[in-house]
């Protein structure tokens, strides 16, 4: 007998190449059985997703979720399983002084999963800036942090931007890609100086030193220190990074995704591989909501629903290195499901700019499945829920 079935939902599955009606069941906590059609009868709970889309679990690879410590925090379920959303990565919200609240009462507190790169800085985002001195680093603390907690810390990340670099250089994401190699884990470096201040050629320096694996973030910032040059021409340093197997990801927060570079970059042929949030508690009242209307966002940049739903499960899973877990259906792999609606309308999307575009589908959270148990979606963060401003 199964715990849940899904029926008669798109199951939407790029690691598996489903993209086609069918029934999704779900027994200890793992996913049972994916078929056209699966007898009612079979299963304790029957959900009916006719309509819907039905994909692997979200993953969200940049969010702040040091809620109750840091003041940028968001709790996590609110952007996670009530949003459609099955895990989350935080993104450096705590260094190496301040993590152990992470395990102590964030993790233990949500249903959403959390996995979390821990900042270079000792005191993570607790202040801004963050980094002010050499100080504000202790490398060997920092590396027997990260190998205190194997699994729950994936990578070290770090942050170009003043005053960091005005003081350390390229020194500051060297110490941090040390860490990370020490401990034998990810670098995940923040690009674009939202100062302003620094020398916008430091991503020429910044991409040689990240190995295959690491990881990029705000892939499509339009502040100095983001992958074009000047002459809005894409750094050959770039190509070289995805070419090697650095992730590539377009984090919008409220600072660092623009429409205009990303198309620049897109029309000179580099994609990015993953789609996240960035969400602190003043983003998501501001600039950026939801996963979904990342999702939105793409689909207005004219990416494909199969390729929006790959750089959100399958890519972010192999990015965090979590592959052999998450981001696919896979039949005995751990039930992580997002149910969404693709809706029909007439909407608009805007950039960190406030650069519009028109999109005519949004995707909504409906439900989600977090290790077999059911959440449903809460109410969205606009008035009106989750869809996007009315065009
Ligand atoms: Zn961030």
């Amino acid at each position: 007998m199964y715990d849940l079935l899904l029926t008669g939902g798109t199951v939407l599955d790029p690691s598996l190449g489903l993209n086609g009606i069918n029934d999704v069941a779900v027994e200890d906590g793992k996913i049972a059985r994916i078929a056209p059609s699966i007898p009612a009868e079979e299963a304790k709970q029957v959900i009916e997703v006719k309509g819907k889309v039905v994909c692997p679990g979200l993953i969200d690879l940049h969010t702040h979720i040091y809620s109750g410590v840091n003041g940028n925090g968001v709790v996590a379920d609110l952007g996670g399983v009530r949003a459609g959303v099955t895990t989350m990565v935080d993104a450096g919200s705590a260094g190496c002084d301040t993590f152990g609240g992470f395990p102590e009462h964030i993790v233990p507190n949500n249903e959403t999963e959390i996995i979390c790169f821990l900042h270079i800085c000792r005191t993570g985002l607790a202040t801004s800036p963050d980094i002010f001195s050499p100080s504000s680093i202790d490398l060997d603390r920092t590396i027997q942090v990260a190998l205190e907690h194997p699994g729950l810390i994936a990578g070290i990340k770090a942050r170009m931007v003043s005053p960091a670099l005005e003081i350390m250089g390229m020194e500051m994401p060297q110490m941090a890609k040390r860490a990370a190699r020490d401990a034998g884990i990810k670098l995940m470096v923040h690009i674009g100086d939202t100062e302003k201040r620094y020398d916008a050629n430091v991503i020429r320096e910044l991409l040689p030193i990240m190995e295959p694996g690491d990881i990029v973030t705000h892939f499509f910032t339009a502040n100095p220190g983001g992958v074009l040059d000047s002459n809005k021409k894409l750094v050959p340093e770039a190509k070289e990074a995805n070419d090697r197997g650095v992730w590539l990801d377009t984090a919008h927060g409220r600072m660092n995704f623009s429409f205009d570079t990303g198309q620049r970059i897109l029309d000179q042929g580099i994609a990015p591989h993953c789609i996240s949030t960035d969400l602190t508690v003043p983003g998501r009242a501001r600039t950026v909501h939801s996963m979904t209307e990342m999702m939105t966002r793409f689909l207005a940049m004219d990416f494909t629903l199969a390729q929006v739903v790959t750089m959100c499960t399958l890519n972010p899973a192999k990015a965090v290195g979590v592959d052999e877990r998450l981001g696919t259906l896979e039949v005995g792999r751990q039930a992580d499901i997002s149910v969404l609606e693709v809706r029909e309308g007439d909407w608009v999307v805007y950039d960190v700019l406030a650069s519009p575009k028109k999109v005519n589908k949004a995707v909504i959270p409906i439900l989600t499945v977090k290790r077999g148990k059911v959440f449903e979606a809460g109410w969205g963060p606009r008035p009106w829920g989750w869809e996007p401003d009315p065009a």
